[in-house]
């Protein structure tokens, strides 16, 4: 078995881990950097660019520069989440045609899972580049709070960087197994969890190498992005009351508000003030105008109270699943980098009553935390048991419109229920199936995840068939449904492959599309180094000839000139094999006039001096 390596897939930035000699540790990418942007752009040459690269070029390219796609992965497109996102973001939001929410890239729609299979086609690459050996093989981290759809999205996106997908686990228990790693003691700890794009808050108990879980809570849109659009928002306002400008509508401009925004936050969580200068940021008339404000940590709060305060109520609903009050929390261990941020911290702590622990990197918690559970996995780490629950309650739509749980949240999974259901009309020969996920009490109000039907029923009285429905959720928190009808014993069941969501065969033509573009990507990396090799030979040697050139025999003389002429004309060349050639000539020129060049010595001393400007054209 290949080594399984641990990937916190963050809405900003990611984060991959294994473990070496029965200890976690975070691998550094190619730029030798811990985490890496979670940001991918087409460039406009066509390359795909991922990481700290494509975050560089997004000032200059922010329309096919994709971001915080974690935002939008397993949903539709027609959901308040979605569509406060478009708001968000530069590039653009589409709905695709089984209504999941797709983006644009170089004018192509990609779904989340592709976009995010490029970045873990990038965290796997790396990897094997630092480990030297393949790595097929992770554990992704996701919100707690993720549902069914969004799991799915995200395990599919690992098999489309062409990573086997070992387990799912929740980036709390992640944290969790970090935090607890090598301690003993018994512990009730919370962890509270505020990324870029998701806030999770989890209850755990520890004590001797078990990890139970009690309860998980939280928001999956509440994260670093809203607040720095909040800041976006009032900069907004005041150029325009300023100037009577409004930048909504100007990409680049928004994008350097919104990198000026993330930064001042970052420095406003250690300084008491942050200056935000923005010169050239718009034109008006002949004028040139430029944005500076300084904001104040104080005013920062006021903009962001309320989305702090919108994490108590999930916290509160946690504690109150877990059956403890506040003061029964021994621990609490902040994740996430927005946790960073003073705000948030104080409430935390004004909230539990205690003051809570940064023994851990919240950059690199979750990953260390997978990387952990890849080597429980494998055997490396031993006396180590995670028993985690499922953040959503499960069951079907019943008569009337009604949502009958069979699963509720917080089990422990993973689990499996049944329960025996039967039909509404005499003779009915057929039964629906509809899987919903949600807390609400009307089907229509909880998200649906997926329906089949249960047909061949024998014909008999309303309310006498029998049809035993089960759930079953396995350690990845994804779920399977079967229905059975207990008089035949037909059943039918599937694995929830969520309404919308990506079917087997757009998998298969993802990765081979995937294959190709990758393939097109090396092709222009090759084009792209033969085009320097070719550059650099026509630069040196054809200074050589012009002040050499006419050292050498007329026929030598053409083919050499043809040689660098032919050179320059095929420069911008997409074809390899016109680069190469063209390459081999000038290789073949240059020797002619290194030998010419060796004939009489005394005329490179001339040549020198001619170079350095005190010899004349001969
Ligand atoms: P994560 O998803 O855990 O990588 O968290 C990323 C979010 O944390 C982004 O919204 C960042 O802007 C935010 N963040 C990172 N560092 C800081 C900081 N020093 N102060 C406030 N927010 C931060």
């Amino acid at each position: 078995m290949s080594r399984v390596i641990g990937i916190d897939l963050g809405t900003t930035n990611s984060c991959a881990a294994w473990v070496e000699g029965a200890r976690p540790v975070v691998v550094p990418n190619r730029e030798g950097a811990r985490t890496t942007p979670s940001v991918v752009a087409r460039a406009a040459d066509g390359e795909l660019l991922v990481g700290q690269i494509a975050r560089r070029q997004a000032l200059t390219n922010a329309r096919n520069t994709i971001y915080a796609v974690k935002r939008l992965i397993g949903r539709k497109f027609a959901t308040p989440e979605v569509e406060r996102a478009r708001q968000l973001v530069p590039y653009a939001i589409v709905e695709a045609p089984n209504g999941d929410a797709y983006v644009e890239m170089g004018s192509k729609m990609y779904s989340p899972q592709e976009i995010s299979s490029f970045i873990l086609r990038e965290i796997k690459e790396y990897c094997e580049a630092a480990l030297g050996e393949p790595v097929e093989q992770a554990i992704i981290t996701v919100p707690a709070y993720f549902d069914d759809s969004q799991r799915q999205a995200t395990k599919d996106a690992g098999t489309l960087a062409g990573l086997e997908v070992v387990r799912i686990i929740n980036e709390p228990t992640a944290a969790s197994l970090a935090y607890g790693f090598g301690r003993r003691a018994p512990e009730t700890i919370a962890v509270y969890d505020l990324g870029g794009g998701t806030f999770d808050i989890s209850i755990l108990e520890i004590s001797e190498g078990l990890y139970e879980v009690r309860s998980t809570a939280g928001d999956t849109f509440l994260g670093g992005e809203d607040f720095d659009a909040r800041i976006i928002d009032f900069l907004l306002e005041h150029f325009e009351r300023q100037t009577k400008v409004d930048l909504r509508g100007d990409s680049m401009a928004m994008q350097r508000l919104k990198e000026a925004a993330e930064a001042a936050k970052c420095e406003l969580s250690t300084a008491p003030t942050a200056t935000i200068s923005l010169p050239f940021i718009a034109v008006a008339g002949d004028e040139a105008l430029h944005l500076t404000y300084t904001l104040s940590r104080e005013q920062l709060e006021d903009l962001v109270r309320d989305l702090v305060m919108k994490t108590l109520e999930p916290c509160r609903n946690a504690l109150e699943a877990a059956g403890l009050k506040r003061e029964q929390v021994q621990q609490v261990i902040l994740v996430g980098g927005q946790t960073r941020m003073p705000l948030v911290s104080r409430t935390v702590q004004e909230f539990f009553g205690r003051t809570p622990s940064r023994d851990v990197n919240p950059d690199e918690v979750v990953a260390i935390g997978a990387a952990i559970q890849a080597g429980v996995l494998q055997g490396e780490i031993k006396d180590l048991v995670l028993l985690d629950v499922t953040p959503l309650s499960l069951g079907i739509a019943t008569h009337g419109g009604l949502f009958t749980k069979l699963i509720e949240r917080n089990s422990t999974i993973p689990t499996r229920k049944s329960q025996i259901f039967t039909t509404v009309t005499d003779n009915q020969r057929v039964v629906e199936i509809q899987v919903l996920q949600g807390e609400r009490e009307l089907a229509a109000e909880n998200k649906p995840l997926g329906k089949f039907e249960l047909v061949g029923i024998p014909a008999a009285p309303r309310g006498v068939p029998q049809i035993e429905v089960t759930f079953a959720i396995d350690s990845n928190g994804i779920v399977q449904v079967t229905a059975k009808d207990l008089a035949t014993g037909r059943e039918q069941s599937i694995e929830v492959n969520p309404a919308g969501g990506l079917t087997k065969d757009e998998i298969e033509r993802m990765i081979a599309e995937a294959d190709q573009y990758r393939r097109e990507d090396q092709r222009r990396k090759e084009i792209r180094l033969l085009r320097n090799r070719l550059e650099g030979l026509l630069y040196t040697n054809e200074r050589v000839f012009k002040e050499f050139g006419n050292l050498l025999e007329g026929s030598v003389r053409t083919k050499v000139d043809d040689a660098l002429q032919q050179g320059r004309r095929v420069l911008e060349s997409e074809d390899t094999a016109v680069l190469q050639a063209a390459i081999a000539d000038v290789q073949l020129a240059a020797r002619y006039l290194t030998e010419v060049m060796l004939v009489d010595p005394t005329r490179m001393l001339w040549s020198s001096e001619a170079a350095s400007g005190k010899g004349t054209e001969g």
